[in-house]
């Protein structure tokens, strides 16, 4: 064979075995169920960790339920476990919020009017609005996330909720009620938060009434969604964009990076670093116990579970991730299924 021929092909193949795209080959159906069981036989008797109870229902919420769930950029569902549980979505609805400032606004608003920056500090941090310029931090602490709530362009408080309650329910692909009992527990104790946004507004980083953006984001944490649900809205970014059982766009396909960026960055409050070392895939937990990963044009990885550890993220849930994501190699920079 003439030389050049040769390296002809040896340059062909080793571009098609070591391609990322050849890397990064789609599971099978079968590893994907596999996983999936796995995950969910392997940690269902771990007892670690508590109930979030800062949020007094949250407590009431059975400690034992646990599900697992993959949702492909095709729609495709693979599931195990306690699936149909409605739980309240807490924090893992501040990307999506994030989400919709994006759609409407670009990513700039984001950046400029919230922040980028991981805080290190905890999801209630106030300590974090003193020390950053950006004061919001990152919209996935709650400090960004109620900023983000306020800069929503709406009409009103009434048009406020409901575009972005469409927005939520837009990413899952389903209708989903708010759990009014959270929503009562949460806002009759909210303290916290409401400080959060009065010191924004009193640093002119909060873009609607205090009172009025503290309701609406206290809704949307209240909103209930089961595990499958959660990662349908995962699957819409893997889509980029547009959620795969609906097919409606809910987020410009260009700006999918820069949220996943975010997530990666700040998903998991002062354990984000720790996150992406163990699992490298971006993510988001809340503290009802729902965590929500996602495989860049493939797949998401949902689990639920309410047992939370210190830093306010599930157990259950982070584990069952980090194992999927290590059997499968999927994490963006390899992951390790043992930790
Ligand atoms: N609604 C919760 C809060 O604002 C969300 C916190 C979380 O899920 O991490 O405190």
């Amino acid at each position: 064979m003439p030389i050049r021929l040769q390296k002809y092909l040896f340059l062909t193949l080793t571009l098609i075995v070591f391609s990322p795209a050849a890397l990064a080959e789609m599971p099978s159906d079968a590893d994907l169920q596999r996983v999936v069981d796995e995950a969910h036989a392997r940690f269902k008797d771990v007892k670690e960790g508590a109930n979030a109870n800062y949020i007094p229902i949250l407590d009431t919420v059975p400690s034992d339920l646990f599900g697992v769930v993959i949702v492909t950029r095709e729609g495709e569902v693979f599931t195990a476990g306690d699936v149909d549980y409605r739980f309240s979505i807490q924090s893992v609805s501040k990307p999506f919020t994030a989400a919709l400032v994006m759609a409407q606004q670009g990513p700039e608003a984001v950046r400029e009017k919230i922040g980028v920056e991981p805080t290190g500090q905890p999801f209630n941090s106030k300590i974090a609005i003193e020390m950053y310029p950006s004061r919001s931090g990152n919209p996935l602490v709650n400090a960004g996330a109620i900023a983000a709530v306020s800069l929503v362009e709406a009409k009103d408080e009434d048009d406020r909720w409901r575009l972005v309650h469409d927005n939520i329910e837009g990413f899952a692909g389903s209708e989903l009620p708010v759990l009014e009992e959270v929503y009562t527990s949460e806002i009759e104790t909210a303290w916290s938060n409401r400080a959060i946004a009065n010191l924004l507004y009193n640093y002119e980083r909060l873009y609607a009434d205090p009172e009025e953006t503290l309701r609406v984001y206290t809704r949307q944490c209240s909103i209930g969604i089961n595990v499958e649900e959660l990662a349908m809205m995962g699957a819409t970014l893997a889509n980029r964009g547009v959620n795969p059982s609906t097919g409606r766009r809910l987020l410009p396909a260009e700006h999918v990076p820069e949220l996943l960026a975010i997530m990666a960055a700040a998903g998991f409050y002062d354990e984000s670093g720790e996150w992406m070392f163990n699992a490298g895939l971006p993510a988001k937990t809340g503290v009802g116990g729902g965590v929500v990963a996602v495989v860049p044009e493939k797949f998401a990885i949902a689990a639920f579970s309410p047992r939370l550890n210190e830093a306010g993220n599930s157990i259950r849930s982070m584990r069952a991730i980090r194992h999927i994501a290590g059997e499968l190699g999927v994490g963006l920079y390899g992951s390790n299924p043992e930790l």
